[in-house]
């Protein structure tokens, strides 16, 4: 009789009040320059992710899974409001100061989640602005982590600005990416009575290149140094991917917790950015580049009650799509006001819609662009990814059987050159100038 009662108390505490059924827990994850190669679920073989894998797993995968630019902080401008970052102007990465960030015009996922009555989380890295552009007044309830775009993972080391607790030091001691994994969990633990969305934004595997030494050891077999301390950052990410999977289930909301994983752009590998060791292989080029390694990532869409399980989906999704997304699971309808340029993936993963969720996606970053229709890409890249100056001149790629973008075929192909052209050029009608300056790029 007595366990019985424990019985029903604890499924009373499971559906306790304020918790619908139909809105599930929202989860995204980010990760930070990854190279396209070094998860499990890519092949990689020297560094092992067995929560991601176990993620895309229990999810659908995206082998042609794009973000919308090939930089930090335009891409995470892109995710939280679900359009395209040159629409409003957030093409560079802002300099610090205090009216650079993502423009107050835009709505975040955190300001419409928050609105459909879910707890809001920030964990991790910003790169969208300071005072007005700070998390606390873009929607979310709590926010833990550094503004910035980069921040070393030693407190000792001190570089990136101050690790924040809402608005004050949190006087961080834990090497970063375990003290993001930490909060992850104890932002479960507090909201786990409602739905909840939590936006988990790594700086990991950005550089500096810092890792501790426990995890240094275990790679100890990879002799490249770089590489070596990319694998124990890496590793470390992992970790605290698997706490927070841990927690979900011991909570048993692992089932109804939609995850979304993303890198915001390719791995640095090229001259002229802050390379980390990474991988992009069988893609060319490299974060800063509209080339596939620098825009292509690894990208998960995990919901055990309604996503597929072991899924592999190849139509080109684009992280613009997380926002409707998570929007159309938590029942929020889309307003064609919002001007979302992301679709929801839903019906496509789960079979009831039929064809590709785009017709084509576009990037443009200051003179490089590139347009995707089907299999076809039309692209003008930095020319640094391969050791030139200045942009490369208009090049087409059939993505279909050449995934490296090695053989150009635009002399070949001119009706299709002048098809993608006009796509893009229209497409680009719809943009602004931007807010700020992309010279230095900042990293
Ligand atoms: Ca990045």
């Amino acid at each position: 009789m007595f366990r019985a009662l424990v019985a029903l108390c604890v499924s009373l505490a499971a559906v306790a009040p304020g918790r619908a059924a139909d809105k599930p827990n929202v989860i995204v994850i980010v990760g930070d320059d990854m190279g396209y190669a070094d998860v499990g679920f890519h092949g990689c073989k020297d560094i092992p992710t067995p929560h991601l894998d176990a993620l895309a797993k229990a999810g659908t995968r995206f082998t042609n899974g794009y973000v919308s630019g090939p930089y930090c902080s335009p891409t995470r401008a892109g995710l939280l409001t679900g359009r395209y970052q040159t629409r409003f102007g957030h093409e560079f990465n802002p300099a610090n100061g205090p009216n650079v960030g993502l423009p107050l015009t835009e709505t975040t996922l955190a300001d419409r989640l928050k609105a459909a009555g879910y707890a809001t989380g920030w964990v991790g890295k910003w790169h969208l602005g300071t005072g007005e552009r700070h998390p606390l007044k873009r929607g979310f309830d709590s926010a833990f982590g550094f503004l910035g775009g980069a921040h070393s993972y030693f407190a000792e080391k001190g570089k990136g600005g101050t690790v924040l607790r809402g608005t004050d030091d949190a006087k961080e001691t834990e090497y970063l990416t375990d003290a993001f994994g930490r909060e992850a969990v104890a932002f479960v633990e507090k909201n786990k009575a409602k739905p909840f969305f939590l936006y988990l934004a790594f700086n990991a595997v950005h550089t500096p290149m810092h890792a501790t030494d426990e995890r240094l050891k275990k790679f100890a077999d990879i002799k490249d140094n770089t590489r070596r301390t990319y694998a124990a950052m890496m590793w470390a990410m992992d970790e605290a991917v698997g706490k927070l999977q841990a927690k979900l289930k011991a909570e048993k909301l692992d089932r109804d917790t939609l995850i979304v994983f993303v890198s915001d752009n390719g791995g640095p590998t090229m001259p002229g950015t802050t390379t980390n060791g990474s991988v992009n292989a069988p893609l060319r080029g490299s974060k800063r580049t509209t080339l596939e390694g620098g825009i292509r990532v690894p990208f998960v869409l995990s919901w055990p009650a309604r996503v597929p399980a072991g899924k592999v989906f190849d139509a080109p999704v684009i992280q613009l799509d997380v926002l409707p997304t998570a929007l159309a699971a938590a029942g929020v309808e889309s307003k064609p006001e919002w001007k979302l340029d992301g679709t929801d993936l839903l019906p496509f993963v789960t079979g009831a819609a039929k064809g590709a969720p785009h017709e084509a996606l576009y990037w443009r970053f200051g003179a490089q662009f590139a347009v995707r229709k089907g299999d076809w890409k039309l692209v003008k890249y930095d020319a640094a990814a391969e050791g030139g100056k200045g942009t490369a001149p208009v090049r087409l790629y059939n993505l279909a059987d050449d995934i490296g973008e090695k053989t150009d075929l635009s002399a070949k192909e001119p009706a299709k050159v002048k098809e993608l052209q006009a796509a893009w050029d229209d497409w680009n009608k719809g943009n602004v100038a931007p807010l700020w300056g992309g010279g230095k790029n900042k990293e």
